[in-house]
């Protein structure tokens, strides 16, 4: 379990993995949430580096952002505008939602040293013109990029780049199913952390770690019997006093639809000769995110699949506090799960949160119901 450790202790401390690939020479692009095209940041032999806030007091970003907007752009903002992301070459901010939609223009006028790069891909994103349109924009998000690099990137490393991230995701899958089966080697706090950690280091060692962990597991008797079977849903599930109340309740985490964890490894891009229409048409597959425009509620029809497919006793919506399109997605999906008698627990959480009674008692409560 050392790669287990090292994933942890990478995650523990992601600064420290900025500090030292500056250090060695490679420029580092923080990349928020979601979906940015990332892979191209890889292939011009940068570091992108997720950007998905942190558990801490948020109280600067309140000059820029009312306190109703989630904590993930709060604390984001708040460490670029003291400075702790100043390593940065560049950050790639999307127009995902509302919130994201005034985060470029905060950056900018908060963080003067480092420039942003904004990435907008199509509403629409599954018809010939929405996957077009984000073709070309992802084109020119690598003239961007190229320019911060100091040169150009071939579309042969831009294929390289994806089939490394491709491994990656396929890595991450196999690595979840693993932890599925072995709650007492991998808590759920560890199965977070050791896919959080793809996040802050390059890919290709992240997916060589994991399938080390993934192997060693493997090779063990299963360890969940008495344990709940639960898949998780919502946009991230990265609090450690939450995850210790799952451990703490007997449950394990058997699937997810978290777009922190697995919605981004559930979907591989295309081989094509053009990588970048690829990567455009893998981002008209995705489904599971609320964040991305799925008009029949797809992302419904997916969670009860996941947990029919995974023999789950229940799913735990986990909802972001001031996510607008968690909260609109909420009741659909809430009808879904009814109608197909899986039981779905909601909980809300929040990276500025301290006290977590609150759903503690829920989940110990839907944990009693369940057994
Ligand atoms: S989708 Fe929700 S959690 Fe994500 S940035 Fe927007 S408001 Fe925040």
């Amino acid at each position: 379990m050392n790669a287990l450790n090292r994933l942890k202790n990478i995650t523990m401390n992601p600064k420290a993995e900025l500090k030292e690939a500056v250090a060695s020479g490679k420029k580092v692009i923080g990349i928020m949430p979601y979906f940015c095209p990332e892979e191209l940041v890889y292939a011009a032999g940068m570091l992108p580096f997720g950007l998905w806030g942190a558990e801490m007091q948020a109280n600067e970003s309140k000059q820029y952002y009312p306190a109703f907007i989630c904590s993930i752009l709060h604390t984001t903002l708040e460490m670029g505008l003291k400075g702790e992301l100043d390593d940065l070459s560049a950050v790639m901010i999307p127009i995902s939602c509302d919130s994201l939609k005034g985060m470029g223009a905060n950056w900018e006028a908060g963080v003067k040293n480092v420039p942003v790069i904004n990435v907008a891909f199509a509403e629409n994103r599954k018809i010939a013109a929405g996957i077009e349109f984000t073709r070309s924009q992802f084109r020119k998000i690598q003239k961007q990029i190229e320019e911060i690099a100091g040169r150009t990137v071939s579309d042969d490393e831009i294929r390289k780049a994806i089939t490394i991230y491709n491994e990656n995701r396929c890595a991450i899958l196999a690595f979840s199913k693993a932890a599925a089966t072995h709650p007492a080697e991998v808590t759920a706090a560890d199965r977070c952390a050791a896919i959080k950690a793809g996040y802050f280091m390059d890919r290709a060692a992240h997916t060589e770690l994991l399938n080390e962990v993934t192997a060693e597991l493997e090779n063990l008797p299963a360890s969940d019997e008495g344990y709940l079977k639960i898949v998780t849903t919502g946009i991230i599930a990265d609090a450690p006093r939450l995850l210790d109340i799952i451990d703490k309740n007997k449950m394990v985490i058997v699937d997810d639809q978290i777009a922190h964890e697995s919605v981004n490894a559930r979907y591989v891009i295309p081989e094509a000769e053009d990588p970048v229409l690829a990567m455009a048409e893998r981002l008209a597959e995705i489904e599971g995110c609320s964040v991305l425009y799925d008009p029949g509620k797809k992302r419904g029809t997916q969670l009860v699949e996941m947990a029919k497919n995974a023999g789950a006793d229940g799913i735990l919506f986990i909802l972001t506090k001031f996510c607008d399109p968690e909260e609109y997605d909420y009741v659909p999906v809430k009808r879904m799960t009814d109608s197909a008698s899986i039981p779905m627990l909601q909980i809300e959480i929040d990276q500025q949160m301290t006290d977590y009674g609150q759903p503690e008692s829920a989940i110990m409560a839907f944990a009693e119901s369940l057994r």
